[in-house]
């Protein structure tokens, strides 16, 4: 290789190295805008990762990216901590974030097979994309356009080397994939094989398969992060919602996790780990602070330290289990400790798992990941619907009294939105009960995916939602339901080879100073107006009534 052609190279290299920093500083910041700038945490980490970029960028001499993480910096810093950034300073750093996603733009974003957003949708730009390798294009522009009615951004691909190159250069949330994409018996396996390779953490894989279903073909899925196994052609409202399960950082909260351990430099280790795999953090070195830091923090996991001054790890297990409301927080102690005995005798003091340091981050987030998955269907099961995944009435009702409540506190207005589907006896007649039943599936990832994190969203009962929109006026509601029925109604409902639309009517009631009761009668009242002016709109109680 000549002087000048590896100068290229590294040139090229460095050049990757700002861009995925620039891609982290994008992906922490929308996770900030999303939950409405309420932890402190993850503000810090983008003041954490801007800085790295702002370093980056100024070694590998790219100005541009440079220039925005300076000042992403200086505003972030500007702020008082635990305060939020104000409308102007939200609208600066709104600006600067869209002049860094500008100059970080891939070559990958503008593939022609890409459809392209339309401003009505929601703002997917720094969403990780989901990638197809799927030989069947017609079927995959089926699946693409579906997907973009659920904000996803997805890409097809023609080849495998494309994929491999794609997948390597910007993680994709998910992989569906043809074993046999491009050609080869397995070759779609082992494209796949060779981009897992490349990350810590498993992508995880939906496979779909023509020809084959033997035990050898689903075992070579199974060994590369396949999740799924589809025999066959698929349905595409099916395959969408399997999409909807692996891509938990669009839909699902990131675990909580708190960190207790006296070491400065093991908690900073672990807490950067958790970090990377799209965790929250919380930090403390002093045990004597757990209980401060259980009822500000409310952690859905505890990683623990078996050996602190002032305690044990096991001692500070017995004291949490003391208190009702963290009886089943899963506590996992991590330790040099290797002698087994001892390991036993502290699982058997509340303890949930045992790590032993030096910990290998695989391991570790693959034990969060077991765990609060399993902490979090149990707390499903008490309050959530199994069919959509959203609060039941009984957690929904609870949930309006609570913001009701804040909203007195706070002074802030509060509405409450009522939704029934038009005709739907009518789709379960003519298409089936199952298909009805994908039918609500899709309203509830609609509203998931339009709704802001901070809103409430329920099965109120069968075929009927409700909405909890905290700090929003009647007016501002009627808005967002509005533009939210305009588009579901646009969504083609997949029925076998055909497809059919949907649509629901609404009714809306502000909060004055009134009970749960009443505001939920009142928004009743506004959505059976709405069905008797003919359906497929949204009323509001005291502005339309
Ligand atoms: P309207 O526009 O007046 O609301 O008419 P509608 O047909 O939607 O209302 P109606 O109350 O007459 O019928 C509701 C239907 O919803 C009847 C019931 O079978 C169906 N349904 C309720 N829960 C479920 C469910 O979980 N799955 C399915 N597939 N259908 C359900
Ligand atoms: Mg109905
Ligand atoms: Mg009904």
């Amino acid at each position: 290789m000549t002087q000048e052609s590896q100068r290229e190279k590294l040139k090229q290299l460095f050049a990757k190295r700002v861009t995925t920093q620039a891609r982290v500083v994008l992906d922490i910041y929308q996770k900030c805008r999303s939950n409405s700038w309420e932890e402190p945490t993850r503000v810090f980490s983008l003041t954490d990762a801007a800085e790295k970029l702002d370093r980056f960028a100024e070694r590998f001499d790219m100005p541009q990216q440079r220039d925005a993480a300076h000042k992403v910096v200086s505003l972030l810093k500007s702020l008082t901590p635990e305060q939020p950034p104000n409308d102007k300073q939200q609208e600066s750093l709104e600006k600067i974030i869209q002049e860094l996603n500008e100059c970080t733009l891939r070559k990958t974003d503008s593939k022609p097979n890409e459809v392209s957003q339309t401003t009505s949708s929601p703002r997917t730009f720094l969403r990780t994309p989901i990638y197809l390798a799927l030989n069947n294009s017609d079927y995959a522009n089926r699946i693409i356009n579906q997907l973009e009615f659920f904000g996803f951004r997805s890409l097809n691909f023609n080849s495998t080397q494309d994929l491999i190159l794609a997948s390597k250069q910007d993680r994709p949330e998910t992989i569906v994939a043809d074993i046999d994409f491009d050609g080869g018996n397995f070759s779609g396996i082992e494209a796949v094989r060779q981009i897992q390779e490349c990350y810590d953490f498993t992508i995880p894989i939906i496979y779909v398969s023509d020809r084959r279903d033997d035990i050898e073909a689903r075992l070579m899925a199974s060994r590369t992060g396949g999740e799924e196994f589809f025999y066959r052609a698929v349905d595409p409202g099916q395959l969408i919602e399997k999409i909807e399960n692996y891509t938990h950082s669009n839909t699902q909260d990131p675990y909580r996790i708190l960190v207790v351990d006296d070491s400065k430099a093991q908690a900073k280790y672990i807490e950067n780990i958790l970090n990377k795999a799209g965790m929250i953090p919380g930090v403390i070195t002093d045990p004597m602070k757990i209980l401060v830091s259980l009822h500000d923090f409310q952690p859905e996991i505890i990683i623990m330290d078996m050996y602190m001054p002032g305690c044990t790890g096991m001692e500070l297990a017995r004291v949490i289990r003391q208190q009702d409301k963290f009886h089943s927080v899963p506590i996992i102690y991590l330790s040099a400790e290797d002698d087994v005995n001892k390991q036993l005798h502290a699982m058997s003091l509340g303890g949930d798992d045992f790590l032993t340091k030096p910990i290998d981050p695989k391991h570790l987030i693959a034990t969060l990941q077991n765990r609060g998955r399993r902490a979090r269907s149990l707390l499903a099961l008490m309050i959530r619907d199994s069919l959509t995944g959203l609060f039941n009435h009984t957690h929904t009702l609870y949930l309006l009294d609570l913001e009701i409540n804040k909203s007195k506190q706070s002074e802030q207005p509060l509405s409450f939105a009522m939704l029934d589907i038009d005709y739907f006896k009518k789709v379960n007649d003519n298409y089936g009960h199952p298909i009805g039943d994908r039918v609500l599936k899709s309203l509830s990832l609609f509203l998931k995916q339009r709704l802001r994190k901070t809103d409430h969203i329920g099965r109120y009962g069968g075929e009927e939602f409700a909405i909890v929109l905290p700090n929003t006026t009647e007016r501002d509601a009627k808005t967002i339901l509005n533009e939210i029925r305009d588009r579901f109604s646009e969504l083609p409902q997949p029925a076998g080879d055909t497809t059919f639309n949907v649509t629901f009517s609404c009714g809306i009631a502000m909060s004055s100073s009134e009970n749960s009761q009443s505001l939920c009668e009142k928004a009743d009242q506004a959505l059976y107006d709405a069905k008797r002016n003919g359906r497929n709109t949204v009323r509001c109680y005291n502005i339309d009534m």
